[in-house]
């Protein structure tokens, strides 16, 4: 996961709810977490925009909060989670690895221990480590032209 050392020089603020978008200026309160302007929005809120792309923090594969956040957030998007919402995410991301609603699906998974879940991710991450080494192969020679 792409967290801690690698993007330290990087880490950026959470943007308070109220100062993100035009629409976000004329509400009271986020519709999302119901927090009031200017303040952080609850950790795991759907609304909160990401400081680096301005996209959804949730969705994005940015991931330039300081640890500490991205770990509150994981344990909340963790505490959302259930089977199906797990199971339809390692549809598109099938290592878990994008950002914090993977981290959060991840961190489920770990807790939970699904046994019909653990068997079919351990045949996903492997096909996908398959895949990964397959492609190295291809690239590696091409290079050395
Ligand atoms: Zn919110
Ligand atoms: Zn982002």
């Amino acid at each position: 996961m792409a967290t801690g050392k690698v993007k330290k020089e990087m880490k950026m603020k959470r943007i308070p709810f109220g100062t993100e978008t035009e629409l976000s200026r004329l509400l009271e309160h986020c519709p999302g977490c119901g927090v009031s302007r200017r303040q952080e929005h609850e950790y795991g809120c759907p609304l909160e925009c990401c400081p680096s792309c301005h996209g959804c923090l949730l969705h994005c594969d940015c991931l330039v909060l300081p640890l500490v956040d991205e770990m509150k957030i994981t344990a909340a998007i963790a505490r959302s989670m259930s089977l199906g919402k797990v199971t339809q995410l390692l549809k598109s991301s099938p290592l878990l690895e994008r950002g914090l609603l993977e981290n959060g699906a991840m961190k489920w998974i770990m807790d939970h221990q699904p046994v019909e879940l653990m068997q079919e991710w351990d045949r996903i991450a492997e096909q996908a480590i398959v895949e990964i080494k397959r492609d190295g192969l291809e690239i590696y020679p091409s290079q050395e032209l």
